[in-house]
């Protein structure tokens, strides 16, 4: 029903877009592909705080009409419907030469989730890149590429630099994701080596907050929906693998600061927190603050699964003036709170 809402509210604003003022008609529009997503919806939100015109572009796939819900009625936000896959819709096309800005956040993140249809995420990160590049060129708009430390695979190295060239397997199950994304580098940029766009990479590593689906599969969403639940709380493997968790507006903080730097662009950043902990102590950490009572249920570690991940963000913070604010206690503290509304509504919807 929401998801009707929005494309009619789209369209309507397309409609009433025609119509508009001609200093309206040329307000500079910003591209943010995924943005319905967990990072994407949030990002949407302080570039219109920031007063730009954001048009989110998203299929829904993955992420959740409702993450938009408080921006809807914004003045300066338009839902488009669509695939990044496919072309992109006229609706984008007709008006290209206005984007200034293009983020590229369109992918499935979750390892269950961009494993399921392993195609269309490999087609997702090359076709997508490729075709909102076009745009970008086209626009000559400024593109950022939200890469991840996927690229890095299970790492040899620890931290991460951006240097290191990646460990991936190119045969496992998370290739079409390590790979996919490794591609959608090398494209964005060759179009900024041959002078066809202006382009930013970001290396995401573990990001979590308000707006992670509660179906995602990954650990923070699992661990907390677990606890909040009373089912059974599960760790892969020993949980002695270790990952380094970043708030999400740490995040977006990071996206913006490196998409308005007058950077030489043929550099990626790395974007993540490096507060590296065994998934054992985050799931510590959710218990105390949730009071769990819920078993640990331990099952096997999916193949291919790093066994260590830290990002090295001295270059964010050398070139941006970046590094992460929010502390995990308090990170945690504001999700637990969100997940735990979330699930308070769909229980109320359940039984309505
Ligand atoms: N993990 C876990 N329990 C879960 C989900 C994930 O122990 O319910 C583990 C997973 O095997 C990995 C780590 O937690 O070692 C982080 O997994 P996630 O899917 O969040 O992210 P990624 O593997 O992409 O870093």
């Amino acid at each position: 029903e929401l998801e009707r809402h929005l494309q009619e509210a789209s369209q309507d604003k397309g409609r009433r877009t025609m119509g508009m003022a001609t200093t309206d008609q040329e307000a500079p529009l910003t591209l943010v592909a995924g943005g319905a997503g967990f990072i994407g919806s949030h990002l949407c939100a302080a570039l219109l705080a920031r007063g730009e015109h954001v048009v989110c572009l998203d299929n829904l796939q993955t992420a959740r009409a409702s993450n938009l819900r408080a921006l809807e009625a914004h003045p300066r936000f338009e839902f488009v419907r669509a695939d990044v896959v496919d072309p992109l819709p006229a609706s984008i096309l007709h008006r290209a030469a206005r984007f200034t800005r293009v983020y590229n956040l369109a992918c499935a993140a979750s390892p269950p989730q961009y494993q399921e249809d392993p195609e269309h995420t490999m087609l997702t990160c090359v076709l997508g890149t490729d075709h909102l590049l076009r745009l970008a060129e086209q626009a000559g708009a400024r593109f950022l590429l939200t890469s991840t430390s996927e690229v890095y695979g299970d790492p040899e190295i620890h931290p991460q630099r951006e240097d290191y060239r990646g460990f991936v397997n190119c045969t496992g199950p998370r290739a079409c994701y390590d790979e996919g994304k490794r591609a959608a580098e090398a494209m964005t940029f060759d179009f900024a080596r041959t002078g066809r766009a202006d382009v930013r990479v970001a290396r995401i590593f573990n990001t979590y907050g308000p707006h992670m689906h509660p179906d995602d599969g990954r650990v923070v969403s699992n661990l907390i929906c677990q606890a909040l639940s009373g089912r059974p709380i599960t760790i892969y493997g020993d949980g002695t693998q270790t990952r380094s968790f970043c708030y999400v507006s740490d995040l977006v903080d990071g996206l913006m600061r490196l998409m308005e730097s007058e950077i030489d662009g043929m550099e990626p950043i790395n974007l993540g927190n490096p507060n590296e902990m065994p998934v054992n102590d985050l799931l510590d950490r959710i218990v105390g603050l949730t009071g769990a009572e819920a078993p640990v249920e331990y099952r096997p570690l999916p193949v291919d699964d790093p066994r260590r991940r830290r990002p090295d963000i001295a270059r964010a913070a050398a070139l941006l003036g970046w590094a992460p604010k929010v502390s995990l206690d308090e990170g945690l503290a504001a999700t637990c709170a969100w997940f735990a509304t979330e699930l308070a509504e769909g229980e109320a919807l359940a039984c309505a």
